[in-house]
């Protein structure tokens, strides 16, 4: 009674036209921040995480912390605990779902593939089986990855453009979830948007990511590994800051239409989409490099190495016109504004010493 009675508070909507949102992967970096801005602006919110250790689990608790203290409940659990979740929709009818667990990162798929499986694949159709079943549906927005243009070399990515090319498992699972999602579309009614996100960044953000890894490793002076790629060329990511990321994922939400089912029964066409959010503005990594030794006021020790054909891919670039038609979508910070308060953060964070620092 005291866990339904935390859980309806949380999801407790204080605007007139606001949504109750179910945010999962909510002590993630992006779920965090999207949390944070739908309370602001009056919506419910709860969130469901299984604050895995793939890094800093205590990274994950300040987040988590964070939320609480804005009234944002977090409730430890996996996406493949299907009785969690038809408990978490008897208590909340949730208008939304977004839906931001993932297995992330293309590099440790080389280690762990099964948890990519577990979450992009199981953790999602169980997720998309709770949605379908419940009354009234909730339209559901998820977190999709560039990751799935692959190796695809025409630029800037458009959504239209071809994804059969894969250069991870990771990209492989997110490529998976597309036509999961679009099925369940097309089954049960679900209103579903995808997100391409392109390279996210920021405060909170991820220390598996390159230009946090490398924060930590220029403050104490080691050296830091930066890839190449054919033909000695420079890799470059269309780098997109966290506040423009939440501005996609408010938008998406506020234009997603309604799904049309109910109880598993589909009575309409509800709306698909996929959609890129980017920067537009791609950035060679030795620049970000450059960047951050700026603002740290420190030198790098570069070991520049050919690409070990891994799971990254050369460059990514964004076409965005799509998520600007829809919605307006417009990314307003430059790598070298969204890096200096990356930066200040990280310094507030684990001091400039890097005592706290994960290892
Ligand atoms: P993140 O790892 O910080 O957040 C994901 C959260 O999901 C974590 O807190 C993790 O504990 C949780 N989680 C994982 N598996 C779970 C499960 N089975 N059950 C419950 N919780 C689970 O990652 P992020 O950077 O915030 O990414 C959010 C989403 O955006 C992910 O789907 C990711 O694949 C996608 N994405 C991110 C980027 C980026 O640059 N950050 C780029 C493209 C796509």
């Amino acid at each position: 009674i005291q866990w339904e009675k935390q859980v309806r508070n949380s999801a407790q909507i204080h605007r007139s036209g606001g949504m109750s949102v179910l945010v999962t992967g909510a002590a993630g970096f992006v779920g965090t921040h999207v949390s944070i801005a739908l309370k602001k602006r009056g919506d419910g919110v709860v969130g469901l995480d299984n604050l895995n250790n793939y890094y800093d689990p205590s990274l994950k608790k300040a987040r988590k912390s964070l939320l609480n203290s804005r009234g944002i409940l977090v409730i430890e659990g996996d996406l493949n605990d299907a009785k969690l979740l038809a408990k978490l929709f008897d208590v909340v009818a949730f208008t939304h779902v977004m839906h931001l667990a993932a297995q992330a990162g293309v590099r440790y798929a080389m280690e762990n593939p099964n948890s990519y499986v577990h979450s992009n694949i199981a953790g999602l159709v169980t997720l998309l089986e709770t949605c379908k079943s419940a009354n009234p549906q909730p339209a559901i927005v998820w977190a999709s990855s560039s990751s799935v243009y692959g190796l695809n070399e025409k630029v800037p990515f458009s959504e239209a453009d071809l994804t059969d090319q894969p250069a991870s498992l990771y990209a492989a699972t997110k490529k998976a979830g597309e036509e999961i999602t679009h099925t369940y579309n097309h089954i049960y009614g679900l209103s579903i948007t995808g997100l391409r996100f392109f390279t996210v960044y920021g405060p909170w953000g991820r220390p598996d990511m390159a230009y946090f890894s490398f924060t930590k490793n220029i403050l104490q002076g080691k050296p830091i590994t930066i890839y190449r790629g054919k033909n000695r060329a420079d890799l470059a990511r269309d780098f997109t800051y966290i506040d423009d990321i939440v501005k996609g994922c408010l938008g998406s939400l506020d234009t997603s239409g309604k799904s049309t089912g109910s109880g598993g029964k589909k009575r309409g066409p509800a709306p698909y989409r996929i959609l890129n959010l980017g920067n537009t503005s791609p950035v060679k990594v030795p620049e970000l490099v450059n960047i951050l030794e700026r603002h740290l006021k420190v030198k790098a020790k570069r070991n520049i190495v050919d690409m070990p054909g891994n799971g990254d891919v050369p460059f990514t670039h964004a076409n965005i016109s799509s998520a600007q038609r829809e919605f307006g979508y417009k990314p307003t910070t430059d790598l070298q504004t969204g890096l200096k308060k990356f930066v200040r953060w990280y310094l507030s964070y684990y001091g400039y010493n890097n005592r706290k620092a994960v290892q």
